[in-house]
């Protein structure tokens, strides 16, 4: 059942696992040539592109060889993950991204170990970080995260709620807005997976127009190792790439969107 891909679908990668730093150094070049090639193809820097590495699931003994390799700042989507490695890690200097969805309980364990935190989509969570953050003194980048795709995902503001939400967040003095995040639709075709991430532009310029002050910097985080591409055509800012540079993971992506994978069927097959 190898599906070959047509012309309009994202092509399928197998992404082997580095296990060196040489191996990291390739896969983060060859990751920034793909980057510097499709913000090319559209007029745009390459410069304006930040890579952010993702590290989720990855034992620290190979986090440490990426970090030997240049990375200076990681991805994780989970708060106890993130916590253990920050703190294990802790000699190495890196700075971290919580870029995955925060129950408030863990908001004070993000405000001690995280420099920016990019699926803020409650004033519950943006108030519980606010509060723990000013209690250290402390100051925190967020990205707004919006669901784009049109399906009941738990995750992301329904864009018709975002001017309302960006309104209500200078209260909290210690979030600084660096922009707009999203994840595309979980499918390989790349006319579907283009159409979330042209409405996060559209969302960002809306903002823009209404009240620059709303969206920060209006940067745009969005496209992950299958569609990063296709994102920076669309304008991202910030792409958050894992398995093309640490290699492919066991975990299925069911475990961290378990509802845009209602039948649980497509993320297991994926993996089989
Ligand atoms: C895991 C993750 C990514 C990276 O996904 P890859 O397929 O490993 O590139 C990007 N964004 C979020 C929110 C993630 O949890």
């Amino acid at each position: 059942m190898t599906n070959q891909p047509g012309a309009d679908d994202l092509p399928i990668h197998d992404f082997p696992t580095a296990t060196s730093v040489a191996e990291f150094t390739q896969n983060i070049a060859d990751v920034r040539a793909n980057i510097s090639r499709a913000a090319e193809r559209v007029g745009r820097s390459p410069d304006d592109v930040q890579l952010l590495p993702v590290s989720k699931t990855v034992p620290e003994e190979r986090v440490r060889l990426a970090i030997a390799a240049g990375c200076t700042q990681l991805g994780e989507n989970k708060v106890q993950e993130a916590k253990r490695k920050a703190t294990n890690l802790a000699d190495l200097g890196v700075e971290w991204s919580v870029i995955g969805h925060l129950q408030t309980n863990k908001a004070r364990d993000v405000a001690e170990f995280a420099s920016e935190f990019q699926a803020l989509d409650t004033l519950r969570a943006a108030a519980a970080l606010d509060r723990r953050l000013q209690a250290a003194g402390r100051s925190l980048d967020v990205y707004v995260q919006v669901n784009t795709s049109a399906e009941p995902q738990k995750y992301g503001l329904p864009p018709e709620e975002l001017e309302a939400f960006l309104r209500e967040l200078p209260q909290y003095g210690s979030l600084r807005v660096r922009g707009l995040m999203t994840l595309a639709v979980f499918t390989s075709d790349i006319p579907r997976v283009r159409t979330c991430f042209t409405l996060l532009r559209t969302l960002r310029d809306r903002m823009r127009d209404i009240d620059p002050a709303l969206v920060g910097d209006g940067g745009l985080s969005m496209g992950m190792s299958g569609d990063y591409e296709v994102a920076i055509e669309e304008g991202a800012t910030c792409v958050r790439v894992g398995q093309a540079i640490f290699g492919a993971r066991q975990v299925p992506d069911s475990h961290y969107w378990p509802d845009a994978f209602p039948a649980d069927g497509d993320a297991v097959a994926a993996e089989a």
